[in-house]
């Protein structure tokens, strides 16, 4: 699509900071990474967003899911974890409308039983994480750290 950013990237329209290509997939680094490691995942063909997605495209979509495992486990993400995540819509945060995965690692991510246990504003007291089940005290880490 003429008017794309993602599909310019695949074309090598403007430049990207590739880090993985094949027939059906491109993954680059992400101009504003939100973690260590942020990897855009994207199938060549140009898809819109999950709503434009159709049957005939589940092995493209499942082969950029698994290429982003696959880099994953290049980039050692695997053993400590990562997020492979689609935002679908505005209101989830789409801003490119050509279907990506963000492949996120790095750091304990939001929401982790991690970054819960260690909340600096309440580093001392006890608290069980919803994950995992167990009970501990929070521990101080650096501000930046959010829970
Ligand atoms: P979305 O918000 O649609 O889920 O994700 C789009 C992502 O594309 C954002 O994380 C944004 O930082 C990234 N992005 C926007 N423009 C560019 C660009 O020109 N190059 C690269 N590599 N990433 C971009
Ligand atoms: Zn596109």
């Amino acid at each position: 699509m003429s008017d794309c950013l993602f599909c310019k990237i695949v074309n090598r329209e403007i430049p990207g900071s590739i880090v993985y290509e094949d027939d059906h997939v491109l993954a680059f680094n992400d101009i504003n990474p939100q973690a260590p490691t942020h990897v855009l995942v994207i199938p060549r063909k140009h898809i819109s967003t999950l709503d434009d997605l159709d049957e005939g495209e589940a092995q493209i979509v499942g082969m950029t899911m698994v290429r982003a495992s696959q880099i994953a486990r290049t980039l050692q993400l695997n053993s400590e974890g990562y997020r492979l995540v689609v935002n679908h819509g505005e209101a989830a945060g789409q801003t490119v409308f050509h279907i990506h995965f963000h492949l996120l690692g790095g750091r304990n991510l939001p929401g982790s039983h991690r970054n819960r246990l260690r909340c600096r504003s309440r580093a001392g007291s006890r608290t069980t994480c919803r994950t995992c089940g167990r009970s501990r005290r929070r521990r101080a880490l650096p501000r930046r750290i959010s829970c």
